[in-house]
């Protein structure tokens, strides 16, 4: 089937954002990763893949209603969006900051609220739309020092069913994938004591690829998975089943 269709990965220049990426060229769509940090993360990306990039922060409104217009002005109008960018701001609630707080919720939650606000009306007006919440599996179970993390990623959950209601009738589906532990950078941070006792009860046994993460979202943006809306997908080796 042909493609041609303009797909924004969020956070796409490294882990699971990368590995979404990767998935899509292999599907012949045009795409562009987003980042916000790291220009040298960039730069590889670019030049290991050739795909294209655009630098905002997505926690930003104005900049992101800004970024979609460029976006749509250089490459066409967005049928995919994959809201991946997450940050953690890790502390029990006894040392979080107001600041960790905000940061979480804002990087991780209202960013999908501010990306889907810049590509919805256009979605509805040619009624097809394809977007991805990248969930997790802290948000489903809950997570010790997560409190932040742990409701922005839940509050993902409401928001795709939610949007997914309204998406309905014009074509639009609105689905979330929920990660369990993969191996990227986010995870890797994780003290190796810690993140042994995790494994320990995976039972499949492993972390997760970033690639297992990437099929399902490649198979939610197909066009004839035109009857999946409104789901979340967990991809977690069997750790928590929800
Ligand atoms: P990484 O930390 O490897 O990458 C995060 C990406 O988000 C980077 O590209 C980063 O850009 C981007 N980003 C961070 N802040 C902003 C911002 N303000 N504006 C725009 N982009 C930003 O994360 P993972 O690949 O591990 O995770 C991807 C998603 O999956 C996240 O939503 C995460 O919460 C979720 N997830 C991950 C799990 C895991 O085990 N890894 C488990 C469950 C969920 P830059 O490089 O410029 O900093």
């Amino acid at each position: 089937m042909a493609h041609n269709r303009v797909a924004v990965v969020t956070g796409g220049t490294r882990g699971i954002g990368r590995s979404i990426c990767e998935e899509f060229q292999d599907q012949d769509y045009t795409i562009v990763a987003t980042y916000h940090g790291s220009e040298e993360q960039a730069q590889r990306f670019r030049d290991e893949t050739s795909i294209h990039t655009w630098r905002f922060d997505v926690g930003d409104y104005d900049v992101c209603q800004k970024a979609c217009a460029e976006i749509t002005g250089t490459w066409g109008p967005i049928d995919i969006l994959i809201n991946n960018a997450g940050i953690t701001r890790d502390a029990t609630i006894m040392k979080m900051t107001a600041k960790d707080w905000d940061d979480v919720i804002r990087v991780n939650l209202t960013s999908c609220f501010n990306m889907c606000k810049a590509v919805f009306p256009s979605m509805r007006q040619r009624r097809f739309g394809r977007i991805i919440n990248i969930g997790s599996i802290n948000g489903q179970a809950g997570q010790y020092g997560q409190v932040n993390y742990a409701a922005a990623k839940e509050g993902i959950h409401g928001f795709t069913k939610a949007l997914a209601l309204e998406g309905a009738k014009y074509g639009i589906t609105v689905n979330a994938v929920a990660p369990g532990y993969v191996n990227t950078e986010m995870v890797r941070a994780v003290p190796e004591e810690v993140l042994d006792k995790i494994i320990a009860q995976i039972p499949m046994g492993r972390l997760g690829r970033a690639q297992d993460i990437a099929r399902a979202v490649v198979f939610l943006c197909d066009e004839d998975a035109d009857f999946t809306t409104g789901s979340t997908i967990s991809i977690n080796g069997g750790h928590h089943m929800y």
